[in-house]
This record gives structure tokens, C-alpha cells and sequence, in this order.
């Protein structure tokens, strides 16, 4: 028996402990319980789970690996090392878990188009893509300045096939994407579903978001037990929303023997106003529809938040990582941009493996801890990203 209970999480209110919820419209509450009505019915026939586990098979390139980090461990001189690859799956990162159960969601819904705003793009190409594979009409709303500076993601998301709808309202950024794609949706929320990038929002998508990224943790679980006849003695993962994170820590919850550590960006400092560090720093309130720890300036509004990571700068987080922190149950840690850097670099020259800056975050951490470990512990780490997308920004900021 595990010293913590987590069994049904949320309940049926949508609540993780104090955090979670839906904090919205009654009108759009009728249409968010309609939609967890339909997952969990939909979620439990055969014909959903054998056509999710077959795409997560044949077109993501499930189970993704579990490699020893060998060189790097043995440079720090500590910790034995392991990296959980979600880098190698179709698209280069874990979004496509959750993309792919949400659109295969909608199919089954029988919804006729896909909502979504995008940041710097990762949730807009990986939506897209789900959608182009499952056949179903999908928009994604982005801010004018992020169409200029992702140039990359727009074009992919242009090639998908996918109607890309540019914001120019307000600051033309990530909020006002959000505000117009929400504007959409309401037109008609009966025949379209939002599709939320992260376990963040209203209940029930920290819900679902979880359970599609889950399969991480379910796999890396029997990956290293299976290898290593016991379990990890630390796991970790960056957390921006959160869901990388979730995917993989849930496996683990109740293995008292696993210590879990979420990593929050502290960018040029904690002690600047230029981080992203929402559970280090924030407090609880409220944020898109959801009860969480949030940062906020002295009036209430959402702080702006940095992050060398595009991927983690938010100034909300999961409500079931609010639950878990103030549960003790996870430890939430920072790394600074420089940090990142560092380890972006370290992994790409000793191991070859080029990692995103978001899963940079958790790399840096793991080599951190690791030098003050013996050669005998283990520390999992989730690497939810390849760092192609990253190549051009960091060459130029190290003048490479
Ligand atoms: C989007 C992204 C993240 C952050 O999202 P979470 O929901 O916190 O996992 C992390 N890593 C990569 C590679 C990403 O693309």
C-alpha cells in the first residue's frame, strides 16, 4: 500500500484536492460535461482503444526507448542516467500522444472540425497532424508576431493542410490567440471541439490530456523493470502546462521508492521578474478555467512570464501538479536558461542525441543531482522533445 491515496483523481467535479474545476459560463459548462460524458463512455470500448494503440504502434513508433545515458553518466561521475525517448516519435516530441487521442476523440464524437490557438506552434503542428491523419477539418488560431518569429511550424502547419487562422487583436500573441479560437468554438460548440494542448483548461481536459499521455509512464515503468528487476530511484520531466510530465509521473504515483521531481524554468533568475517558475513562486487562483497555482502581478492579472523555452512559459500550471506539490507526493526544482543551455549542449556533444529546450530543463536538473548521487541510483528522465526546432536560436545566441 502507498502512503498516498490517489485513487479516483479527479472526482466528479473535476477536482484535484483544492485545484481544477471549470470555472467557466454555465452554457459552456453543459458542453465540457457533455464532452467527459462522451470520453468516458467512448474511452472504454475496444474499437477506441485498439485504434489509439494501433496508431501509437504503427505511425508514432511506439513503445519509444529507454537508453542509458552511459557517457554522460560516467562524465559527471555520479548517478547512472537514463532517457525516456519521446524525442523519436512521429513529429519529435510527446504532443502527439495527446493530439492523436483528442482528434481520434472527436471522430468518434462525430465532431466536425478541431479548434485550437498555438504559441510557438508545437501544439499547432502536432494538432494538425493528428487531424490529417484521422481526417477531420482542423483550425488553428496563432498571433500575427508568432507567425513572423515560427516560421517553420506556420509552414508545416500550411502543408498539413490545416486552416491557419493568424490573430492580429491585442498584443497578436498567445492570449489573443486563445481568446479568438475560444471565439470560434462558441460559435457552434456542439459540432466543433477545442482541442487543449497541455493538462490545463476546464474538466475534463487535464483529465484527458493525462490519461493519453500516460502511456509514457505505463511503458518506461515495465521498460525498466523489466531491465533492471526494480524501479527507478528518481524520474523527472520539465513542466510547462504539464502534460509531458503528468504522462510520465502517473505510471509511478503510488511507488512510494520513486522519488518524482518536476522542473519549472526559473529563466535568468528566481529572484528576477524573468522566469516561468508557476508552482516555485506563484500561488493559488485562477486561470483559464481552472483552479491552479498561478503567477500574478500585484493587480491580479497574469504575470508575463519568460522562458528560454517557448514550450514553458506559462503562468498557469496543471491543477493535478498544484495538488501534487502541496500533497508532497512530487518535488518541483528549477533551472535557469543558462542551465539549459548547458545541457543542451552537454547531451548534444557526448551523447549525440539533440534535446529540445523544454526536456533540456529536465536534463539539466538530472545532471545537477546526479554529481551529488552514488554510482548505484537511477534517475529516469522524460526527453519530450527533439531540438531541431532549436538548432538555428541557440547556434546564434552561443555565436556558433
Ligand atoms: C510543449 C512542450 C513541452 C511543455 O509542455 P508540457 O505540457 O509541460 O509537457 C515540453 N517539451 C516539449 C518538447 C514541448 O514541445
Amino acid at each position: 500500500m502507498s502512503k498516498f491515496d490517489f485513487a479516483p483523481m479527479p472526482d466528479n467535479e473535476g477536482f484535484f484536492g483544492n485545484y481544477g474545476g471549470q470555472i467557466i459560463p454555465p452554457e459552456l459548462k453543459q458542453v465540457m460535461d457533455e464532452i467527459d460524458r462522451a470520453y468516458e463512455e467512448i474511452r472504454q470500448t475496444e474499437e477506441f482503444q485498439n485504434e489509439l494503440m494501433q496508431l501509437f504502434q504503427d505511425y508514432v513508433g511506439r513503445p519509444s526507448p529507454i537508453y542509458h545515458a552511459k557517457r554522460l553518466s560516467d562524465k559527471l561521475g555520479g548517478a547512472q542516467i537514463y532517457l525516456k525517448r519521446e524525442d523519436l516519435n512521429h513529429t519529435g516530441a510527446h504532443k502527439i500522444n495527446h493530439c492523436l487521442g483528442e482528434a481520434l476523440l472527436a471522430k468518434f464524437m462525430g465532431k466536425t472540425k478541431v479548434i485550437a490557438e498555438t504559441g510557438a506552434g508545437q501544439h499547432g503542428v502536432a494538432l494538425a497532424t493528428a487531424c490529417a491523419l484521422v481526417g477531420i477539418p482542423c483550425e488553428i488560431h496563432m498571433g500575427q508576431v508568432d507567425i513572423e518569429k515560427e516560421h517553420p511550424n506556420v509552414t508545416k502547419m500550411k502543408i498539413l493542410g490545416c486552416k491557419l487562422v493568424p490573430v492580429t487583436r491585442g498584443t497578436a500573441t498567445l492570449k489573443d490567440a486563445v481568446d479568438s479560437a475560444f471565439e470560434e468554438y462558441l460559435k457552434d460548440p456542439v459540432n466543433y471541439i477545442y482541442a487543449i494542448g497541455s493538462v490545463v483548461g476546464p474538466h475534463p481536459f487535464p483529465k484527458m490530456v493525462r490519461d493519453f499521455q500516460s502511456i509514457i509512464g505505463r511503458e518506461a515503468r515495465q521498460q525498466f523493470q523489466d531491465k533492471h528487476n526494480t524501479l527507478p530511484d528518481y524520474i523527472t520531466a520539465c513542466v510547462g502546462g504539464g502534460s509531458n510530465a503528468m504522462g510520465l509521473f502517473t505510471a509511478f504515483l503510488e511507488d512510494d521508492s520513486v522519488n518524482i521531481v518536476g522542473i519549472e524554468p526559473s529563466g535568468k533568475g528566481l529572484e528576477t521578474s524573468e522566469h516561468s517558475a508557476t508552482l516555485t513562486l506563484g500561488k493559488p487562483g485562477e486561470i483559464h478555467g481552472m483552479k491552479c497555482y498561478v503567477l500574478e502581478t500585484e493587480d491580479g492579472e497574469p504575470m508575463p512570464v519568460h522562458s528560454i523555452a517557448s514550450g514553458l512559459d506559462y503562468p498557469g500550471v496543471g491543477p493535478q501538479h498544484s495538488y501534487l506539490k502541496d500533497l508532497g507526493r512530487v518535488e518541483y526544482q528549477s533551472v535557469t536558461d543558462e542551465e539549459c543551455l548547458n545541457a543542451f549542449m552537454t547531451l548534444s556533444q557526448v551523447e549525440g542525441i539533440i534535446p529540445a529546450l523544454e526536456s533540456s530543463h529536465a536534463v539539466a536538473w538530472a545532471m545537477r543531482a546526479a554529481q551529488e548521487m552514488d554510482k548505484d541510483t537511477t534517475i529516469l528522465v522524460n526527453l519530450s522533445g527533439r531540438g531541431d526546432k532549436d538548432a538555428d536560436y541557440v547556434a546564434d545566441k552561443l555565436d556558433l
